[in-house]
């Protein structure tokens, strides 16, 4: 027996999440959203009267994985009431309607542009037990239907999604069949929602986007980019810190630099995605893009502040790869001192032109991943090593449970376990750091006195 509508009040809905921060911001969306035909939000996923798993299409076996987690809710649910089963994410716009018809239990599938429909699709499950399947394009009409539900989000640190899809086409990425055309929302709308965000608390804004620094709204004669909407924010005063991710970097144009000179509270840190150290491989990807222009982009920036950190993605193996290429993305990365980064043998996603190229033997491509991690990792341990004994500045987002300590932030994302005072979550405070390892600064607060007040 299934959920009856009429008792829909009393329901709980369970969001499982894989995948980025576009995830996490959508989830908690959708949370909202269905809060809107009764459903309260647990975080038990054995009590769910709707159960829904937003995926992610990024890494390996991703949709074997869907079914793998479907199975485990299958067998917990066995000899109770059935919930409700909606897969969103790109896993359900890239698998679509197959997806029912490889597991029955599912009941519904919506891709990323289509989560306007959420709630009327559950409804119309609990009325009519309809399948439904969900995955066009409508990215304006779903975030229109969001703009009119406010982001309840009392993070000290919040995500805020500015713009969706990509026009890039990079061989290996499925990003622009399971996102869409890039589309960017209406800067009013964006400013409104981070006000909301901030009255709620939040002390730190990520702007999001596939291809964030894309940004581009048109409204009556106005133009309006990324640089528009970090130099806005900043006018916000309880906003302590702005960030952006993730860009490309042929959208690093001047103004969005120039910002790292004029705003006060845009991180000193770029995630900035390369990919490969090599001219070749780069076109090989359909990058658009070329090692030196990366490297100019790097110029300006640490010219503006010498103090800005970088961190990057590579894909290693990418077929086609020699030995000569590899060894200039090892030469990149040691000029560039990443703060940290992501590393990953290059895997074939179905649909991409990448899907059917010959593959690099599995053991240089293993030897090369494990050069480049050890290359990244030992540097991303020297940076946070340096760091002991100085004092750096923290944004703490929480305590940590069951303990005396909190977890905050630094400017350059680097996680940080301390001890400090009381009331100090959502304040921006000075750590002296007493131990490092290649994740975390370890430390305590200083004088309360010197805590700049939040
Ligand atoms: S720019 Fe990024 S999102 Fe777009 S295709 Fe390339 S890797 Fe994928």
């Amino acid at each position: 027996m299934e959920l009856k509508k009429n008792n829909l009040k009393s329901k709980k809905v369970f969001i499982k999440t894989f995948g980025c921060q576009m995830n996490e911001y959508d989830s908690n969306r959708i949370y909202e959203s269905v809060s809107k035909i009764g459903f309260k939000k647990t975080e038990k996923f054995e009590e769910a009267n709707c159960y829904i798993l937003n995926t992610c299409h990024i890494r390996d076996k991703a949709k074997e994985k869907v079914y793998h987690e479907i199975g485990r809710v299958k067998k917990n649910f066995k000899s109770k009431t059935k919930p409700v089963v909606v897969v969103t994410g790109c896993v359900a716009q890239a698998e679509n309607n197959e997806m029912i018809k490889r597991e029955p239990y599912i009941d519904i599938v919506i891709g990323p542009q289509s989560y306007h429909k959420i709630n009327d699709s559950i409804l119309q499950h609990i009325k009519k037990k309809e399948k439904k399947e969900e995955t066009d394009f409508d990215t304006f009409l779903k975030f229109d239907f969001f703009d009119k539900i406010k982001n309840k989000n009392s993070k000290v640190s919040s995500y805020l999604t500015i713009q969706e899809g990509c026009d890039k086409f990079c061989k290996f990425c499925v990003v622009p069949y399971t996102r869409g055309p890039e589309y960017s929302r209406p800067f009013n709308k964006i400013i409104e929602e981070a006000k909301q965000l901030i009255d709620n608390g939040s002390k730190e804004i990520t702007l999001l986007g596939q291809n964030v620094n894309a940004y581009l709204y048109k409204e009556k004669n106005k133009i309006y980019k990324l640089s528009n909407l970090i130099m806005s924010l900043e006018k916000f005063s309880e906003l302590k810190r702005i960030r952006f991710t993730t860009s490309h970097p042929i959208d690093m144009t001047d103004d969005l630099i120039e910002c790292y000179g004029e705003s006060k509270k845009l991180a000193p840190f770029l995630h900035l995605p390369i990919q490969s150290g090599s001219n070749r491989v780069l076109k090989l990807m359909n990058r658009k893009h070329t090692v030196e222009y990366y490297l100019s982009v790097y110029e300006k920036l640490k010219n503006l502040n010498s103090k800005i950190e970088f961190s990057s993605d590579f894909l290693i193996a990418y077929p086609g790869e020699t030995e000569k290429d590899f060894n200039e993305t090892i030469k990149l990365v040691k000029k560039i001192n990443f703060i940290n980064s992501y590393s990953f043998i290059f895997s074939p996603r179905p649909g991409t032109s990448a899907s059917n190229l010959k593959l690099i033997d599995n053991n240089i491509a293993k030897r090369r991943l494990k050069i480049i991690q050890n290359e990244l990792f030992n540097n991303q341990k020297l940076k946070n090593k340096i760091t002991e004994n100085t004092i750096v500045n923290v944004l703490v987002e929480n305590r940590i449970e069951n303990q005396d300590k909190f977890f905050g932030r630094t400017e350059y994302m680097t996680s940080v376990i301390f001890e400090g005072e009381k009331d100090i979550e959502g304040k921006i405070v000075p750590v002296l750091i007493t131990s490092s390892n290649q994740n975390n600064l370890f430390g305590k607060t200083i004088l309360k006195k010197n805590i700049e007040a939040a």
